[in-house]
């Protein structure tokens, strides 16, 4: 029986990112105390520091609060060393706040969990499985019975347009393939939330426009809220519900992406993309075409 619904959340879930239009959030929000259990991802006061073996110590977070509410896509931005990376590891629980709570979910975040995905820059499948498998590897883990299982793997092979590739090995496919199915892979996990750090840096123009487009369909298919890191302005824009500028690990600009969706190339450059696109970029700060300064 052919059951194309198979792995959707409900309605209500799906278009939750659309049933508030008009508020705005800051990124150092004063949040409603009412609220707050219906954010997917919350961080209060947050702060996090790194002792070196030298004794100095860095502080990658200082004092960010932001609320993220279910389904949104939020994209990360700031050039590199201003702590995007180590916001996206506490909201995976993989390090510990020095200062500050995280919730995802409204429940403490006290390590890693099912509930979130993660992709990363560096490839990420297991080269001893096929595609298949590979797609199949987190369900396996889960518990979910086969058949189910296949179901999933060949829904999601098809979503990202690869069903021919099922039996391939991952060293069979090009690097943007295999980011597919990389992207494949947690999204069959049925995530609340996804968490992806600089998955397609390196890539040309038309592949990384392609995954964004996979990347979209399957985050408008599932529903999930997407916490996606980047430095690159352009891809913020390609994909953002809103934007966050960490500088110096603060949040130092936030804005409302308010263009359509799909996001055509001439949306991308319009006047209202390209007002956003200047405070983004006068938010990042130093200029070294006019500073002089590398
Ligand atoms: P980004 O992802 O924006 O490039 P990171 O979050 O990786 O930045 O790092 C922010 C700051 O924290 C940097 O100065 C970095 O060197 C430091 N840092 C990150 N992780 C560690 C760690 N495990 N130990 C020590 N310092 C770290
Ligand atoms: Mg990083």
């Amino acid at each position: 029986m052919d059951r194309p619904m198979e792995g959707l959340r409900p309605p209500s879930q799906r278009t939750s990112r659309r049933m508030y239009p008009e508020d705005q959030l800051t990124g150092s929000a004063e949040l409603q105390p009412g609220a707050r259990e219906g954010y997917a991802i919350e961080l209060r006061s947050v702060s996090k520091t790194f002792r070196l073996e030298t004794g100095e110590q860095v502080i990658a977070v200082d004092g960010v609060s932001l609320a993220i509410r279910p389904g949104e896509l939020v994209c990360v931005l700031g050039p590199s060393g201003q702590g995007k990376s180590t916001l996206l590891n506490l909201i995976a629980g993989f390090i510990k706040p020095s200062e500050g709570e995280v919730l995802v979910g409204g429940r403490p975040v006290t390590g890693p969990g099912p509930d979130r995905g993660v992709v990363f820059q560096r490839d990420t499948l297991f080269s001893w499985r096929r595609v298949e498998a590979n797609i199949a590897f987190g369900l396996e883990a889960r518990g979910v019975a086969a058949a189910e299982r296949r179901k999933t793997v060949e829904r999601y092979l098809k979503l990202i347009d690869l069903e021919r590739f099922a039996k391939a090995w991952p060293k069979q496919l090009s690097g943007g393939m295999r980011r597919r199915v990389a992207i494949a892979t947690v999204f069959a996990n049925k995530p609340d939330v996804l968490l992806m750090d600089e998955p397609f840096v390196g890539l040309d123009y038309v592949r990384r426009a392609a995954l964004h487009k996979v990347m979209l369909d399957l985050w408008q298919d599932s529903g999930c809220t997407i916490f996606f890191v980047t430095h690159d302005i352009d891809e913020a824009l390609a994909l953002a519900d809103r934007v966050f500028v960490v500088s110096h690990g603060r949040i130092a600009f936030e804005a409302t992406v308010d263009l359509d969706r799909p996001r055509s190339t001439e949306a991308l450059v319009s006047a209202d993309a390209n007002d956003l696109r200047l405070k983004i970029m006068q938010s990042i700060g130093a200029d070294p075409l006019t500073e002089g300064e590398a």
